[in-house]
Parts: structure tokens; C-alpha cells; sequence
């Protein structure tokens, strides 16, 4: 298939604006292997738009337009295409109804003129604007495909990558491929999530980026479409990389895991040992854990030491930590940790203590955690965390915490 596309403004002959969707439609039509043989500017006129389009049809077996959809006189793509093909126009019903509830959803009238864009090419396919009135148009006639697109890129690109680049593959009986790889992230808001990635977003065409909360955790789900499975996978490759290299140190895995799966995977892999000494989240770390098959491998034990005497007795911390920093403090989760980790013989101790609320303790305001870890040969960290939440949503984010730096 050789390709041509034809943009369509005085404004570009003019210089006020750049030909940009010649250079995204160009790179979608070599991504399809449909070569790109010429481009063409012409202005808001009828005879030159006519010859242009004369000359194309001698040249190229696809004829691509942008512009010139728009409801005012000067638009006239539709019309030159029309009487070029010698086709008659007829308002189709189910567009005018979408126009009209474009205007509707925006408490506006209908201008009368925005009408004439409820016109199509008798026997033509639809391509819907979802982003504005005109809707694009797709016809094939003495083996020629024409598609006509919106002159703004952000209703021109994803009418393209949804309804035209679709109409193309038919046409070429090509077979499309989509593949979907979801990115997990803890500690990262989804705003800020965003934020870090803004401009990859407000590019994104194909894949597609879509950030989504769940369960209280970042993720972003991007989709890629393509005419090989290869194609498909290195587009979601390249993007993932470009967003890991901004986002990385908060990424834990792909799709359905969790962070718990992803701990227990990588304890089984390197064959280490773990065991937890828990206050506030009162064995929800070993709850979590032990919910796989097979965690036994892994997992020795808990010790639930919600009150200060098994802090004490149990768990040796000493008497001098309780009471001059308190059992909520970071020396008393590195003891914690530490001791946990000797008296249940494990390569890893972790530790949580910290004020779930509703009420205060020791002073420290609701949302005071400390996380230790103590490895085995290594010294121990302790994670300070300032949580937010109920008490059930701190208890459940200081265990993911926990489970989280765990992998870094
Ligand atoms: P509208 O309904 O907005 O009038 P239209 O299909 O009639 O849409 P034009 O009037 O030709 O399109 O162009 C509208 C705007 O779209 C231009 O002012 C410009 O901002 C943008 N635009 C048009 N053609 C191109 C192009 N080839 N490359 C980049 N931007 C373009
Ligand atoms: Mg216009």
C-alpha cells in the first residue's frame, strides 16, 4: 500500500502552524509497513485541494487527510472530496445525534452550520470524535482508501489509534495484537505518580497509560497495540523503562502481585528465613505471610508483644530503652528486631511498633511507626514512618511497609 497524506489549512502555507500530524501519522503508517510516498499542504481552497487530490489518486492507493472538517465555510475537505469522487453527502442520523449531544452535555445550542458535519460520504465508514464534533470518514472507491481526519492532533491522534488505524488493518487483513502489563508501586501517591510521569502521559497514543489506585497502592496499566507480538513487547519495554527510570525506587512488580507474593517469592529464591516481632499490627505481618502454600520453608514464627512485659520478658528489650525512649522508638524496634531474629533463629527479624490510635501513647501523635530489620550479619535498619488513617489503615500500611522494604 502506498501511502499519501494531504493536510489540509492556509494556516500551515502561511507558517502559523507546524505539520505535526504529517509526522505522527507518517510514524503509525511505517509502524503498519504501509509506505509513505508523499506529503502535500494545500490551503482552504477548493480547486488547488482538487487538483492535489487528482495528483494523489494517480500515485497512491491510500490518501490520508487532516483538516478542513470543521463546520465554518472555509472548511471544505468533505465537499471537495465528495464532488473529486463524485459522491453525494447525506446526513446520517446517529451523528447528528452525537453532535447534538456534544453541544447538549455542554448546556449549548447547536449552531445550524455545525450540521453540515453530520454530512458524510454516501457508503463511507465513521470514524467517532469523541473529543469533538467532526467525526473523521473512511471510504474505499476504485481501490482507493480515503480517510479523512480532524485538523486538531487531540481529536486527529486518538480517532487514528482507535477507529482509523483499525479500519487500515482491515483493510490490509492484517491481524492487531494488544498486550497489557500492569506496574506496581508503593510508597508514591498516585498524584505525585502522575506528576513524575505528566508528559508521558499527555503524549501517550499507543501504548496507553493509565494510572489507577487500588487497594491504596499506585499502579499504571499500559496497553500497546501493534501487527507483532514482538512489536507489541518492546513498545511496553521502552515505555516501562522511560517510566522506571523516573519512578523505579518505588516499583515492586508486575499485574496481579503483591508485595506479600513478591517477599514470599524472593525469601523461597534465596532460601532465607524470616520471623516477626509484632506490636501494633498484632500478627498481621505473619498473617499475611503464611497465607501461601509452602510459607513454612520460610516463615519460623511471630511474637505478638502488644503489651510492654512480653516487650520486656519475651523479647529482652531492655528496661532502660522502655523507659527512657519508650516502646514505640527506634531503638526498641532495632531490639525487637534483633532479638526476634536470635530467639526464633532466622537469617531476618522484623519488627513493627508503633501508635495505631485512636489515642496517643507516649507522647508520640497517632501514625508514629518504627519498622525494624535485622539481617543477618548486617546492621540493623529501622524505618521511621508518619502514617495517616484510621486505625485499621495504619495498622495495614505499616505492614506493607514492612513487607516493602523488605525488597529493597
Ligand atoms: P475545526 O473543527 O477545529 O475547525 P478542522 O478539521 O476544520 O477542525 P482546521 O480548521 O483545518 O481543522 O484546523 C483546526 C486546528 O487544528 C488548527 O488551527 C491547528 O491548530 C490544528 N491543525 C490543523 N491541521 C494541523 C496539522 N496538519 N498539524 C498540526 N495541527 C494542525
Ligand atoms: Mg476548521
Amino acid at each position: 500500500m502506498n501511502a499519501e497524506l494531504i493536510a489540509v489549512g492556509t494556516e500551515l502555507l502561511l507558517g502559523q502552524i507546524v505539520n505535526t500530524n504529517a509526522q505522527f501519522l507518517s510514524k503509525e503508517l511505517a509502524n503498519l509497513g504501509i509506505n509513505v510516498y508523499h506529503h502535500s499542504v494545500v490551503g482552504d481552497n477548493q480547486t488547488r485541494l482538487q487538483q492535489v487530490i487528482e495528483i494523489a489518486q494517480k500515485r497512491s492507493n491510500l490518501i490520508i487527510f487532516t483538516g478542513g472538517l470543521g463546520p465554518t465555510k472555509d472548511d471544505l475537505t468533505k465537499e471537495t472530496v465528495a464532488e473529486v469522487l463524485d459522491l453525494p453527502l447525506v446526513e446520517d442520523e446517529n451523528v447528528l445525534l452525537d453532535i447534538s449531544d456534544y453541544f447538549k452535555k455542554q448546556n449549548r445550542m447547536m449552531p445550524e452550520n455545525n450540521r453540515k458535519q453530520a454530512l458524510i460520504l454516501k457508503g463511507s465508514t465513521i470514524l467517532p470524535n469523541h473529543v469533538g464534533t467532526a467525526p473523521g470518514i473512511a471510504i474505499k472507491k476504485d481501490n482507493i482508501v480515503y480517510m479523512l481526519l480532524p485538523g486538531p492532533p487531540a481529536e486527529m491522534k486518538p480517532m487514528f489509534i482507535n477507529y482509523g488505524r483499525p479500519f487500515l488493518l482491515e483493510q490490509l487483513k492484517i491481524k492487531e495484537y494488544i498486550e497489557s502489563k500492569v506496574l506496581k508501586f508503593f510508597g508514591i501517591g498516585e498524584s505525585k505518580l502522575e506528576t513524575e510521569i505528566l508528559d508521558l502521559i499527555e503524549a501517550q497514543t499507543n501504548p496507553t497509560i493509565a494510572p489507577v489506585i487500588e487497594d491504596g497502592e499506585a499502579t499504571i496499566r499500559l496497553t500497546a497495540k501493534g501487527t507483532s507480538l514482538e512489536d507489541v513487547r518492546k513498545m511496553l519495554e521502552e515505555l516501562e523503562r522511560k517510566i522506571l527510570d523516573r519512578v523505579g525506587q518505588y516499583f515492586y512488580g508486575y499485574n496481579n502481585t503483591t508485595l506479600y507474593k513478591e517477599v514470599f517469592e524472593l525469601l523461597k529464591k534465596k532460601k532465607m528465613s524470616i520471623s516477626s516481632a509484632e506490636s501494633l499490627t498484632g500478627g498481621g505481618f505473619a498473617h499475611e505471610l503464611t497465607n501461601f502454600a509452602g510459607s513454612s520453608s520460610i516463615f519460623k514464627g511471630s511474637i505478638v508483644c502488644y503489651d510492654t512485659e512480653v516487650k520486656k520478658d519475651i523479647l529482652k528489650v531492655p528496661l532502660e530503652v522502655i523507659e527512657i525512649e519508650g516502646v514505640v522508638s527506634n531503638t526498641c524496634a532495632k531490639y525487637m528486631a534483633e532479638n526476634v531474629r536470635q530467639l526464633l533463629k532466622t537469617d531476618i527479624g522484623i519488627s513493627f511498633t508503633g501508635v495505631a490510635g485512636p489515642d496517643m501513647q507516649e507522647g508520640k501523635s497517632v501514625g508514629t511507626v518504627f519498622v525494624g530489620i535485622a539481617f543477618k550479619g548486617q546492621e540493623t535498619k529501622v524505618f521511621p514512618l508518619n502514617l495517616a488513617g484510621s486505625r485499621s489503615t495504619i495498622r495495614k500500611k505499616s505492614i506493607k511497609h514492612g513487607y516493602f522494604h523488605l525488597l529493597k
